[in-house]
């Protein structure tokens, strides 16, 4: 049995290690296309901020690691795929057979289509590419602009404020991270990275991007944006969203919305065919209806998952995802967020109900949202300890029974509830 996994990163690299596992005599192949030993995205801040070197980023430490493992290593991209003949096309011209086949190949960034964008001062901050790139610009002083304030790009500020930039952040929407956090949430990140001395524009696009000596000054760049302001700028950073990387399956039977589809076991519309990480749209927990989950944990339980249906032999086995859970966790300039679920909330006309604690003064928030007696999705500010039993609750689909009317009196007794509703055994309902 020959298992191709296509991407090497933190999906590609459990899947070939639980494959391993499970099936000890089997071909693994991996294959990535930058040139790097495989690595992590999400250490890309903490390299920027210079607290590791490019190595630290690196997956797996020792040099051997995949050798070992017997999990041959390639370098290429994935241009097109034949599932009739069990073939994946790469760059280089050559065809790779498989019996089994990951998708791992995660997502890349999306460039708005603005007038000036790919000029070489605008750059994504996606891979070591980017974050070099980045750093040979961002040097303290420097005049950033950075273009969305979502997931990535509330991660990426901390780093770009350590490195003593000066910082603009423009986001369409009317407040920070608003398809992660309330209107009162965003607002109160928004608040908070301003008094870091970050500006923020919300409601506001960046309509073209010129050449500073084009547009009469001495900057390298100059921004317009939708506001009418001009401003003058070093280095532009675009952080306005991902797509999965999808395009070799254009014309495969393989089902694509956004993301590749897949069901619980990660397989796709065609057997011997899965998919894992930013790549894959999998059921919610909740709604069953099809989410990309693009976090690191969720790109290691799925590979888990994609491996053990994948392999054949002694220790492989039926897994299935239990539904995917929406789990954001931010750390914006030192204030820590979360949002869990279906944190927007359910309509009450079919048992929707939520509470909203604010304290404004301390930036400290807590927003939870029910469907009948269980809590479907949570929203916090400030809250560094125990978040971990609102997501137990949300994920473990727990009936709270009397607790929910505790809760919606007293939000912050969350622990409690989690405490008497999930820890004895009996009051587990699903
Ligand atoms: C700056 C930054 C900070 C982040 N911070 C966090 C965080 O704090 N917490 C968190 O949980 N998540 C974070 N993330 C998100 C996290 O990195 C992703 O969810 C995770 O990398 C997904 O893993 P993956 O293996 O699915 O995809 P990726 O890591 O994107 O790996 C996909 C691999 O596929 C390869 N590939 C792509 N196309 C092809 C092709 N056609 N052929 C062959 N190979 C291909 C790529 O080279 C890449 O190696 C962050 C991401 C970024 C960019």
């Amino acid at each position: 049995m020959k298992h191709l996994i296509l991407g090497n990163g933190p999906a590609g690299v459990v899947a070939a290690e639980t494959l391993r596992k499970a099936a000890p005599h089997d071909e693994i192949v991996m294959v990535g296309h930058e040139d790097a030993p495989p690595y992590s995205r999400m250490a890309i801040p903490y390299l920027l901020e210079g607290n590791i070197d490019e190595s630290g980023t690196y997956l797996r430490k020792g040099a051997d690691h995949f050798e070992r493992l017997r999990v041959r290593q390639m370098r290429g991209r994935a241009v097109a795929l034949n599932t009739e003949k069990r073939t994946v096309l790469f760059d280089d011209g050559h065809f790779e057979s498989y019996d089994r086949l990951l998708i791992a190949t995660g997502s890349h960034p999306v460039r708005p289509p603005i007038p000036g964008v790919d000029l070489p001062e605008v750059q994504t901050c996606w891979t070591l590419a980017d974050a070099r790139a980045i750093a040979a610009h961002a040097k303290p002083g420097a005049r950033v602009l950075q273009l969305g304030a979502g997931f990535i790009g509330c991660i990426i500020m901390e780093a770009l404020a350590k490195r003593g930039v000066q910082l603009t952040v423009v986001e369409m929407g009317d407040r920070m991270v608003p398809r992660m956090m309330t209107p009162k949430a965003g607002g109160m990140i928004k608040r908070w990275v301003e008094e870091k001395g970050v500006r923020v524009v919300t409601s506001a696009g960046v309509q073209r991007i010129d050449r500073g000596s084009e547009a009469g000054t001495d900057a390298p760049l100059v921004v317009t944006l939708s506001t009418g302001d001009r401003l003058d700028c070093d280095l532009v950073i675009v952080a306005a969203g991902v797509a999965p990387n999808v395009g070799f399956l254009e014309e495969t039977p393989v089902h694509v919305a956004k993301g590749v589809l897949v069901d619980d076991r990660m397989e796709t519309s065609v057997p011997g065919i899965f998919a894992a990480g930013d790549v894959a749209e999998a059921p919610d927990l909740f709604t069953g209806a099809h989410l990309v989950a693009a976090i690191q944990p969720n790109a290691a339980d799925q590979a888990r998952i994609a491996a053990m249906n994948m392999a054949r032999g002694a220790a492989a086995r039926d897994t299935k995802l239990n539904g995917v859970l929406a789990i954001n966790v931010l750390d914006t300039l030192g204030l820590i967020s979360s949002s869990f679920g279906q944190w927007w909330g359910e309509k009450p006309d079919v048992g929707g109900s939520g509470v909203e604690l604010v304290d404004e003064a301390r930036y400290r928030y807590l927003s939870l949202q029910f469907k009948d007696d269980v809590l479907i999705g949570a929203t916090s500010i400030g809250l560094t300890q125990h978040v971990g039993a609102l997501r137990g609750l949300i994920h473990g689909q727990v009936r709270l029974g009397d607790w929910k009317d505790r809760l919606l009196a007293n939000p912050l007794s969350f622990v409690d509830a989690y405490v008497a509703r999930s820890q004895q055994p009996m009051a587990l309902a699903r």
